[in-house]
């Protein structure tokens, strides 16, 4: 595990549910509707089409896409992977192309087990949501291959589910995959482990890592 480092999508991957595409389907069911498909079809870039539907959001929403958020539930055996990572000094890295408050407020508590957190801010001071990202790059608004390449001397482990984590995951040395990130990851050709939940990433980890 000698530099081993965690880079971890977080809907549909921390999460059970989507729940970033299922609060822009909430607060922008149009744009949603007309947006979604192009970015799933790669015919519009993430970066683009994430901005445009967040953008089209009035500020006033912000409270309810708080709440919103409250309910999610996380994938199991989540908290004791962390815990795991930690008796192993493997830091771990979220990486959403979401919208930060909605992670934090998911996560709430555990946000602290967690060594660093990228995603999307909103800035609310105008009509409409304004999007700020520190790593937006290329064909993304959140570029985590950007994000993994600042950690610069470490053997990336990559977490993932969907489009939003296809470059990551290509760039990493080892990727563990489930829903259409599997598939986009077959049409690549580009290996990958399969996972439904973080106990199969911590058992296999702990073999990998000589631990049992
Ligand atoms: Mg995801």
């Amino acid at each position: 595990m000698m530099n081993s480092i965690i880079f971890c999508d977080f809907d549909g991957t921390i999460t059970a549910e989507e729940t970033f595409v299922g609060m822009l389907k909430e607060f922008a069911p149009e744009m949603a509707a007309e947006i979604m498909p192009l970015l799933y079809g790669r015919e519009m870039t993430l970066r683009e089409g994430v901005r445009k539907m967040l953008e089209s959001i009035p500020s006033r929403c912000y409270p309810e896409i708080i709440e919103f958020s409250r309910t999610k539930k996380i994938r199991s055996g989540f908290v004791e992977f962390l815990d795991f990572l930690k008796t192993q000094g493997v830091p771990f890295v979220l990486v959403s192309g979401g919208v930060r408050v909605m992670v934090e407020t998911v996560l709430g508590d555990l946000s602290s087990k967690i060594d660093q957190i990228y995603a999307v801010d909103l800035e609310t001071s105008g009509a409409y949501f304004k999007v700020h990202s520190e790593f937006e790059a290329d064909t993304e608004l959140v570029a985590k291959v950007k994000v993994m390449e600042s950690y610069p001397n470490t053997e990336p482990i990559a977490i993932g589910d969907s489009v939003t984590d296809l470059n990551m995951a290509l760039a990493a040395p080892i990727v563990f995959a489930r829903d259409r990130l599997a598939q986009y990851l077959d049409e690549y050709q580009k290996p990958y482990i399969h996972w439904n939940d973080f106990c199969d990433i911590q058992a296999y980890l702990s073999e990998h890592w000589n631990l049992s």
